[in-house]
């Protein structure tokens, strides 16, 4: 597995990282997805630790803070060495009633920092990331507390998720004004069947050395090919979900070029999903979603899939906006 620089930073990420969206049990909005117990969490992580990933990606949101927790637990049982990974979690989703449960606000960010370290059972989170833009708190109140975070030796990077392109351009501009902690990475969803991110954001991204972490690389499952055609599939995350959200008219021709690409290369549909968005300079990390292990182990093998630039093309000419 190779390693990129994560933007500008001097951090280093495996080019595919680990996503414990899956992790947690049944409870709240992200019971659909998070079911994944202790045991299956374990065999994930190690075999994506083995595989050389480096960083797991989790949210205090995922499973009402369960996620943390497994996956906490699962690098104390492997005994896998702290500094030989990067822990990403998230804050700013609702964690209970109320306006001060929620957002990216002084208060709520201080306190779910600790609440995540408690849950992890880690000392410092490497990168702390504002899950979406709160519109209800100015950006200085947001970086300042997250400032407050980095020079305690809480968390060692910034990063933001799903935020525009002029709220980025902005958070950049006010922590260098004000010299806060760095922006250090984007979590954004980019995919061969959602490439809105290209119009704007990922220019502004190279321009700033800022990273970008690709989320729902498979559009939720949707480009390893098993929904096309108006197959439903039986995954709670393309019938009843629903998420991410996808232009199926433009998915279904794209869904056959995937497959006749892999099937040249004698690959799953699911790499060169993968591989493409390797391909894409602005990509520093690609967060693996895998459920299974079959699907972590088929996935990891995107890295050896090597695209020419009349795969490219022809993904490229299904694809573009
Ligand atoms: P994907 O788009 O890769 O979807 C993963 C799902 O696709 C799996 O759960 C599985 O679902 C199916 N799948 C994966 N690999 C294969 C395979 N080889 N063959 C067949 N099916 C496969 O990623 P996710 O949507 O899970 O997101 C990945 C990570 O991104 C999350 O864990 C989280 O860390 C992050 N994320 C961040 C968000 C944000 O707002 N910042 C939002 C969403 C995700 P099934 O078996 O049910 O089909």
């Amino acid at each position: 597995m190779r390693m990129r620089k994560l933007g500008n930073s001097g951090l280093f990420v495996s080019e595919l990282s680990f996503g414990a969206m899956t992790f947690g049990g049944t409870d709240g909005l992200w019971g659909q997805v998070g079911r994944l117990g202790q045991e299956d969490a374990d065999l994930l992580v190690k075999a994506a630790f083995d595989a050389g990933i480096n960083l797991f990606d989790t949210a205090n949101v995922y499973a009402n803070g369960r996620s943390e927790e497994i996956l906490g637990r699962s690098l104390r049982n492997l005994g896998i060495p702290r500094d030989d990974i990067v822990v990403a979690t998230k804050v700013a989703s609702a964690m209970g009633e109320g306006p001060n449960r929620r957002g990216a606000s002084r208060g709520h960010i201080l306190a779910e920092a600790r609440a995540s370290l408690g849950r992890l059972g880690l000392d410092h989170i490497d990168l702390y990331q504002i899950h979406a833009f709160d519109p209800a708190t100015p950006i200085e109140e947001t970086l300042e507390a997250l400032d407050v975070l980095v020079r305690a030796g809480d968390v060692r990077y910034v990063g933001l998720s799903n935020w525009a392109a002029w709220q980025i351009m902005k958070a950049i501009g006010i922590a260098r004004a004000r010299n806060l902690a760095p922006i250090t990475s984007l979590q954004a969803y980019y995919t061969l069947v959602g490439r809105d991110l290209e119009r704007e954001i990922a220019p502004l991204l190279v321009s700033e050395g800022v990273g970008l972490m690709v989320w729902s690389p498979l559009a939720g499952g949707y480009l390893t090919g098993k929904y096309a055609k108006g197959n439903a599939g039986d995954g709670a995350r393309q019938t009843e979900l629903d998420f991410p959200p996808i232009d199926r008219t433009r998915g279904e021709p794209l869904i056959e070029v995937l497959n006749t690409v892999a099937a040249r290369h004698g690959r799953s549909a699911a790499q060169v999903a993968i591989a493409w968005l390797l391909r894409q300079p602005v990509v520093s990390t690609v967060i693996i979603g895998a459920k299974r292990l079959d699907q972590l182990r088929n996935n990891v093998q995107a890295v050896d899939v090597h695209l020419d630039d009349d795969d490219m093309a022809r993904l490229d000419a299904v694809s573009r906006l």
